[in-house]
């Protein structure tokens, strides 16, 4: 069994609704458990600004699956949500992205792990220190000090 990261993110058709879902299905996959999940949090949208607040939050997933068939049951979960791929930075009914997978490091056509820009967005960083405060991400350090080289972004835990 492997721990992964999954990041969750939407902004269409009650985003909070759609995270809150995920997280459930999530703890459904086969071979996997959720272990842990963070808050629902809020953040201003990334790269194309035109589009609304997107709710984020980090899950924890305790998995047999190997990383490829992990990323697949993750594609398939937002193809069930009417995840439509539009443009890059598009607005979204369900992004999932694998964001670690124990300590490995993937470099494949279709799955770069660790996720190439989790450390430098606050969407990620936050809740991912929430659940998990004393964690680094394989290359790169420590999740709160890389938190503060984004102080300039707005993300806010939802009460
Ligand atoms: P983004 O999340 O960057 O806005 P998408 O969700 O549309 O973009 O993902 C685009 C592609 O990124 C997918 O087809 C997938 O194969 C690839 N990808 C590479 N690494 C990962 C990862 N760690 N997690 C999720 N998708 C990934
Ligand atoms: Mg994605």
């Amino acid at each position: 069994m492997t721990i992964a990261y999954i990041g969750l993110g939407s902004n269409l058709t009650e985003p909070q609704s759609q995270v809150e879902r995920a997280l459930g299905e999530l703890d459904r996959l086969p071979h996997s458990r959720l272990i842990a999940r963070s808050s629902l949090y809020r953040s201003a949208p990334v790269g194309y600004a035109a589009q609304p607040a997107f709710v984020n939050a980090v899950a924890a997933l305790d998995t047999a699956l190997a990383p490829q068939e992990l990323l697949h049951q993750l594609q398939a979960l937002e193809a069930a949500h009417q995840r439509a791929r539009t443009f890059p930075n598009a607005p979204r009914t369900l992004d999932l992205d694998l964001l670690l997978f124990g300590d490995e490091r993937i470099a494949d056509a279709a799955l770069v792990v660790p996720h190439p820009r989790m450390h430098e967005r606050a969407f990620v960083l936050e809740p991912r220190t929430e659940i998990a405060p004393a964690a680094e991400i394989p290359g790169r350090g420590r999740a709160q000090a890389l938190l503060e080289g984004c102080r300039g972004q707005k993300v806010e835990r939802i009460p």
